[in-house]
Order: structure tokens, then C-alpha cells, then sequence
């Protein structure tokens, strides 16, 4: 099978271009003809020599763009978009809106591998990583629903860092400037805590921004919530994460959805405070949304928020969007 053209970075296509005998270059023209003018057809890439075109035609495919099979609006105004891809497998996207601003929030894999008890991905296990054009596909599908969008967010289906390849190569595609030119500064790349690849991130030239979900401070409580502990322990996750932020002179997000009863006690609080609290960051803290609909009570998030704030800790209560619709924080299944 040939590969995609649109899973290409530009040096890669200015590389792939070299092998063929032409000249770098022109992987402007052709970047700029597949991911800005959406050219559906290899042979006729606007804007593009028909040399360039005739060499690119026996070496490469170029997939269709995947369009939204369903679109669900939420009474908030959030929409919840299902593509599906080539070979079935499903991945789900959503556009927040909140004031005058809109972000897009993507997914990185069918399914997720991290079994997290709370999320509704989690239960469909992993279907398989998504390709750099299907990420790129979300993105245009957001766009075209929006109009214009302002942030992404990787906290869709899957977790992004066990994609790590595929999503570095959809963060270089959107923010180059001769396609959509998305600002990485305007991107949050969100972790259940993938330690090598926060390492990476401190190390990189990359200008994302990077979120981790805490889930618990407690160790045994998170290892019962987010298996993943187990392999990354949430104590390591924060001193890479404090280093992350000491080299980049960066301030992290740190996710902590609220479980009623169960990590929102007083001691909950203050065991996250102590954590994180030498760490320049901000907390959003996200009451939790059932898989199946809207949440219920949660009598202890203004308290819990208060107790942070008082230890020290800038903490944000996120104003959960699209519960109806199963678009909030841990609901997307694919329409499972
Ligand atoms: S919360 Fe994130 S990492 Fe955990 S199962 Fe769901 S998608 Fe995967």
C-alpha cells in the first residue's frame, strides 16, 4: 500500500520530494495544496507542477478526508461530532464554545488501552491509534462546524501520549504555516501522566501546553481509578512534571475530576495541595460525568476548590459542557 501524503510532516515531504528527484521546495506548494485548499486528488494538487504531480502519483496515496457521520447539539450550544474512518473504526470530536471563544477538543486513538474505571472510552478498551490525518480530519471537521476555533485540546478519545508519533505529527501539520497555521501555544496536550514522553516534551522545541489528570493524590485510590498508576505512579508523574515546568519556565494543568464521597474529602485536598502545591500551575477541577448522562450532586466541589485555593493552589472549577449529549469530560463512546 502507498503511503498517505497526508500523514507527511513538511521536511518529510521535502525529504520524500528529494527521493524522487525533485526538489524540496516544493513540498510548499504541495503542503499548502493538501492541508490548506483540502485536494482531494493527487494527480490534480493545485497550485503544484505537473512534474511534481506525475512524481507524487506512483509513490504516494492521498485518503479521502473523513467527514462527520453524525453531529449531536447540546442545549449549552456544544456540538459532538462522530468520523468514521476507512477501516470502521470510530473517533468522536467536539466543539466547546464558552463567551467568545471556541475550542475544539480531539480525539488521538479509537478507543483507549488505559482503562480508567469513570470513562466511558476507557470501558470500550483500545480499537486501534489514530493516523495524523485523522487528526487532521477532527480538526477540519471542528472548523467547518465552527467556523473559527480559537484552542484544541487533546482529551478526546484515547490517551495522546501512548499515540505519541501521530500526534506530534498532526500538532507540526496544523501549526505549519503553509497549511492551517494553528498556534501550538494554542494547543493542550492532556496525559494521564506518560512519563518518557512528558520527558520528551521538557526536551522539545514544541510550544504545546500540557495538562496531566491527576485523578487521585492517594495512590491506592488512583491505582483503583486509573490502572495506569501502576505503571506510572503519580508521585513520579509530578516530579517530571515539575521538572517539565522548571526547564520551560511553564505552568501545567493539572485535571482533578471529583468523585463524590470518594476523593473529595478534606484529606483529599489537602494530600493534592501537598502534591502539587510547589508546582506553578492551575487545577480545574471537574465534577464527574457518568457515563451514561449529567452528573448528580456534588455538595463538597465549592469547599474542595476553596480548601486549594487557601493552601496556595490557583484552582478553577471547569464548567462542564455537552452532558446531555455525552460530550462531557470521560463520556465520549463513539455512540457505544
Ligand atoms: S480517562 Fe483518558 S486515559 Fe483514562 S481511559 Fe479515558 S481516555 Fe483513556
Amino acid at each position: 500500500m502507498k503511503p498517505d501524503l497526508r500523514n507527511l510532516t513538511r521536511p518529510e515531504l521535502a525529504a520524500a520530494l528529494a527521493a524522487l528527484g525533485e526538489k524540496p521546495s516544493h513540498s510548499e506548494a504541495v503542503f499548502k495544496a493538501v492541508h490548506k485548499r483540502g485536494a482531494a486528488d493527487l494527480a490534480a494538487l493545485p497550485g503544484v507542477v505537473e512534474r511534481v504531480r506525475k512524481a507524487l502519483v506512483p509513490a504516494f496515496s492521498l485518503s479521502p478526508r473523513a467527514a462527520a457521520e453524525r453531529t449531536q447539539v447540546s442545549r449549552d450550544g456544544t456540538k459532538k461530532m462522530l468520523l468514521r474512518f476507512s477501516d470502521g473504526a470510530p473517533a468522536e470530536c467536539v466543539v466547546l464554545p464558552a463567551k467568545d471563544r471556541l475550542a475544539a477538543c480531539l480525539s488521538s486513538q479509537s478507543g483507549c488501552s488505559c482503562g480508567c474505571t469513570f470513562c466511558a472510552t476507557g470501558a470500550l478498551g483500545l480499537r486501534r491509534s489514530l493516523a495524523p490525518s485523522e487528526i487532521v480530519d477532527q480538526f477540519e471537521a471542528c472548523l467547518k462546524e465552527a467556523g473559527t476555533l480559537n484552542s484544541l485540546v487533546f482529551m478526546g478519545m484515547g490517551e495522546p501520549f501512548l499515540n505519541w508519533e501521530n500526534v506530534k505529527k498532526a500538532v507540526l501539520i496544523l501549526s505549519d504555516s503553509r497549511g492551517r497555521h494553528f498556534p501550538q501555544a494554542k494547543m493542550t496536550l492532556s496525559t494521564i501522566g506518560v512519563i518518557p514522553v512528558i520527558e520528551e516534551l521538557t526536551a522539545s522545541d514544541l510550544k504545546v501546553r500540557l495538562a496531566v489528570s491527576v485523578v487521585a493524590a492517594d495512590e491506592e485510590q488512583r491505582a483503583r481509578l486509573a490502572p495506569m498508576e501502576k505503571v506510572y505512579p503519580i508521585k513520579k508523574v509530578v516530579a517530571a512534571v515539575r521538572e517539565y515546568c522548571r526547564v520551560r519556565k511553564a505552568l501545567v494543568m493539572f485535571e482533578y475530576i471529583l468523585f463524590c464521597g470518594v476523593n473529595d474529602r478534606p484529606e483529599d485536598s489537602a494530600l493534592l495541595a501537598r502534591l502539587i502545591g510547589d508546582i506553578p500551575c492551575r487545577v480545574n477541577l471537574i465534577p464527574y460525568n457518568p457515563p451514561g448522562g449529567p452528573g448528580g450532586e456534588f455538595p463538597r466541589v465549592k469547599a474542595f476548590q476553596l480548601e486549594l485555593i487557601a493552601a496556595g493552589v490557583r484552582t478553577y472549577l471547569r464548567q462542564e459542557r455537552g452532558a446531555d449529549i455525552a460530550a462531557a469530560c470521560g463520556q465520549l463512546a463513539a455512540g457505544k
